[in-house]
C-alpha cells in the first residue's frame, strides 16, 4: 500500500518534472540553474543557442567558469556575493557566441531555495538594430560620411576646445557646381557614384584631425581646427579645390566638377556652430555670384547684404498682404501704321519709406522666395480687372503681362488664371503672357503643358527677351508662341554695332520663318525706329512712343487720342 502510495507519487513528480522541462525548452528566455557553490545544475534549450556554449562542456562546471561578461563586474564571483547577499541580481551580460558573433542578454538572476535560477533574455538583434540606428542618425548613407547632426556636436566640441586653447576654428561650406545638372544628364546612379567618388576624395585630402561632412545632397562641410593661425586654411582649400577639379571617372564617363566654397572662421566670424554654418554658406553663395569654381571667406559686409535682403523679403511679404504694389502700362506699337495694339504690363512698389521702386529691386527676392507666386495672382487679377476695363471703354487693346518661371511651374498657374479669368469676366483673347526663354527651357515638359493650356483658352503668349539666353531653337515649334520679343539689349546699338544688327535681323527671320510676330523692345530713337521697319519688324515699344505710364494716365492718352488705336 505504502510502496503504492510512493509509486504514485514518483509518477506524478516524473510527469510535473516533464512539464518542467517542456516549459523550460520551450521558454524564449535562456534559463540556468546552479547550486550554492555555484556548479551548473541545469541549463535549457534557448541558454545554450543565445550563448553558443554546448552541453557537454557545461555539465558540473562552475557558472564562474563560463566565459561571460557580467556588466559593471569583473568576475562572476562580485556577481554570486550580491546575488547571495541581496537574493538577487539584475543587468547586462555579453560573450562571444559560438560562431564568432557577440550575444547580449538581459540578466536576472534570483535566489530559489537552495539554488539559483538565472534567465537570459537575447537583446543581440535589437542592440545591432540599435547600433545601425544610431549609425543611420550620424551617417550619410549614401557616402558614409559624417551627417548634418553629428557636423553639428563635432563642430559644437571643436569650437569649445578652441575656445579653451584660445585658438581658430576654420568651416568651409563646399557646393558642387551644377550638380543637378549631372544628375540630368548623367542619370541619378551616376550622381550617386560621383558623390561617392567626390567624397572619397575629399575624405582623403584633408588634414589629419579636421572632418568632413555631408550637409546637403550636394554639399558638404569641411571642420579644421583648432588650430593657432589660419594660414594654412587657405592653402588646405586651394589643395582640396585643384584635387577636386581633376576628372572623375565614372561608368566610362569622364566627369568634370567644379566646387564653389565659402569659409567662415571662429571667433571672427561666429561663436556656435549654426552662426559659423550660416555665414559659410552667404559666404559661399557670394563666391556663386562672382563666378563658380571659386571661395570666398565670410566678412561683415556681407552680413549687411543678407539683413538687407532679409528686411526688404518680410517688407515684400508684408506689401503683397497690403496691396502696396501698381500696375505701369507701355503701350505697343505696330511699325507699318504706327498704332497701338496693345500695352505691356509692368509691375512697380510703392514702398511707404522708399518711393516706386522698379522692379529689379524686388523681383529676384521674390522669386527666390516664391512670393512671386502670390504677387504674380495679384497682377494677373489686377491686369485682368484694367484690361476689361479698356474693352468697356472702347480700347481693344491686348495687355501683355510678364510671368516668373517659379509662377509656370506652381502647378497651379492655369487654373489660378481660369478662376481669375471668370471672376473679373476678361476676355481671355486678350491676355497676352510674356515668358521669358530661359523659363521656358528650364522646364520644358511643364513649359509646354501650361502653353498649351494657355492656347486652348485663347490666350497668347510672348517669348521674352528673346536672344538673351542660351536655347534650342527647334524646341519653338513645339510651342505655341505667337510672338518673340526682341530684348532692349541688342535695340540699344543696334544702329551701329554689326553684332546687334546680325541678332535683331535674325530674331525677325527667325519669327517669320515659324510664321510668329517680332516686337522691338526698348526703342529709344528714330534711328532704332527706322531700322527696325526696314528690317519688317511688326512691332514695338519703347520711350521712343512713351514710357510706362499709371492705368489712369493710358486711359487718359487713350481718351484724349494721344495715340491712334488700332487694337486687336
Ligand atoms: P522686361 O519684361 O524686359 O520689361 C521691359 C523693361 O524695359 C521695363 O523695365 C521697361 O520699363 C523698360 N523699358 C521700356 N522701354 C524702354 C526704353 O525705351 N528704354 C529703356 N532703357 N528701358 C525701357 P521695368 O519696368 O523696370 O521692368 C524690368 C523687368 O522686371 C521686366 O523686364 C520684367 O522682366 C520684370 N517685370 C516687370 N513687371 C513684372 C511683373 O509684373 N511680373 C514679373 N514676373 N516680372 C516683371
Ligand atoms: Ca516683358
Ligand atoms: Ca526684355
Amino acid at each position: 500500500m505504502e510502496r503504492e502510495r510512493i509509486l504514485q507519487k514518483i509518477r506524478y513528480l516524473r510527469k510535473r518534472l516533464c512539464l518542467v522541462s517542456k516549459i523550460l525548452d520551450n521558454m524564449r528566455e535562456g534559463v540556468l540553474i546552479f547550486d550554492s557553490t555555484g556548479i551548473i545544475r541545469r541549463v535549457n534549450r534557448s541558454f545554450l543557442e543565445i550563448t553558443g556554449i554546448s552541453y557537454e562542456l557545461l555539465y558540473g562546471r562552475e557558472v564562474s567558469s563560463l566565459d561571460l561578461k557580467w556588466e559593471g563586474f569583473p568576475t562572476f564571483s562580485e556577481v554570486f556575493d550580491i546575488l547571495k547577499e541581496e537574493g538577487a541580481w539584475k543587468g547586462e551580460v555579453w560573450g562571444v557566441h559560438r560562431r564568432g558573433t557577440i550575444f547580449t542578454c538581459d540578466a536576472v538572476l534570483i535566489k530559489a531555495g537552495d539554488e539559483f535560477l538565472g534567465l537570459f533574455l537575447d537583446t543581440t538583434e535589437k542592440r545591432s538594430l540599435e547600433a545601425s540606428l544610431r549609425s543611420l542618425a550620424y551617417y550619410d548613407t549614401l557616402t558614409g560620411l559624417p551627417n548634418r547632426a553629428l557636423l553639428y556636436a563635432h563642430l559644437a566640441h571643436t569650437v569649445f576646445r578652441a575656445k579653451m586653447k584660445g585658438e581658430k576654428v576654420g568651416v568651409a561650406f563646399l557646393d558642387i557646381d551644377n550638380f543637378k545638372l549631372i544628375n540630368d544628364t548623367l542619370g541619378h546612379e551616376v550622381g550617386d557614384k560621383l558623390l561617392k567618388a567626390f567624397s572619397h576624395r575629399l575624405t582623403s585630402s584633408i588634414p589629419p584631425g579636421s572632418m568632413v561632412a555631408k550637409f546637403g545632397g550636394d554639399e558638404f562641410v569641411l571642420v579644421m581646427g583648432p588650430l593657432k593661425d589660419i594660414s594654412e586654411l587657405r592653402s588646405v582649400i586651394d589643395r582640396l579645390m585643384r584635387t577636386l577639379s581633376t576628372p572623375f571617372q565614372i561608368e566610362g564617363h569622364r566627369v568634370y566638377v567644379t566646387v564653389t566654397a565659402g569659409v567662415s572662421v571662429y571667433p571672427m566670424d561666429g561663436g556656435d556652430p549654426q552662426t559659423l554654418l550660416r555665414n559659410a554658406d552667404i559666404a559661399m553663395h557670394h563666391a556663386k555670384e562672382t563666378g563658380r569654381s571659386t571661395y570666398k571667406f565670410f566678412t561683415a559686409e556681407l552680413n549687411i547684404r543678407v539683413s538687407e535682403r532679409f528686411t526688404l523679403e518680410s517688407e515684400l511679404r508684408e506689401a503683397i498682404e497690403k496691396e502696396e504694389f501698381v500696375l505701369y502700362y507701355q503701350p505697343q506699337f505696330e511699325l507699318a501704321t504706327e498704332k497701338v495694339t496693345g500695352v505691356e504690363a509692368l509691375v512697380r512698389w510703392n514702398h511707404p519709406k522708399k518711393g516706386l521702386l522698379l522692379p529689379s529691386k524686388f523681383i529676384p527676392v521674390a522669386e527666390e522666395t516664391d512670393l512671386i507666386v502670390p504677387l504674380g495672382r495679384w497682377i494677373l487679377r489686377r491686369v485682368c480687372v484694367d484690361g476689361k476695363k479698356l474693352l468697356d471703354e472702347g480700347f481693344p487693346l491686348k495687355v501683355a503681362v510678364n510671368i516668373s518661371p517659379n509662377q509656370i511651374s506652381s502647378g497651379d498657374f492655369v487654373e489660378t488664371l481660369r478662376e481669375i479669368l471668370s471672376e473679373t469676366g476678361f476676355d481671355p483673347s486678350y491676355l497676352e503672357v510674356e515668358i521669358t526663354e530661359s523659363a521656358l527651357m528650364k522646364n520644358k515638359r511643364e513649359a509646354s503643358r501650361v502653353l498649351n493650356e494657355l492656347k486652348t483658352m485663347g490666350v497668347s503668349v510672348s517669348i521674352d527677351d528673346f536672344g538673351t539666353s542660351y536655347s534650342a531653337l527647334n524646341y519653338l515649334k513645339y510651342f505655341p508662341v505667337d510672338r518673340l520679343k526682341i530684348d532692349r539689349s541688342f535695340i540699344r546699338d543696334v544702329v551701329s554695332d554689326p553684332n546687334d544688327v546680325a541678332i535683331a535681323t535674325t530674331i525677325i527671320a527667325i519669327a517669320h520663318n515659324l510664321g510668329l510676330k517680332a516686337i522691338a523692345e526698348g526703342v529709344e530713337t528714330e534711328d532704332q525706329l527706322i531700322f527696325l521697319k526696314l528690317w519688317q519688324c511688326d512691332e514695338a515699344q519703347g520711350f521712343y512712343f512713351s514710357p510706362p505710364v499709371t492705368f489712369e494716365n493710358l486711359l487718359d492718352m487713350l481718351r484724349k487720342g494721344s495715340f491712334r488705336i488700332r487694337g486687336v
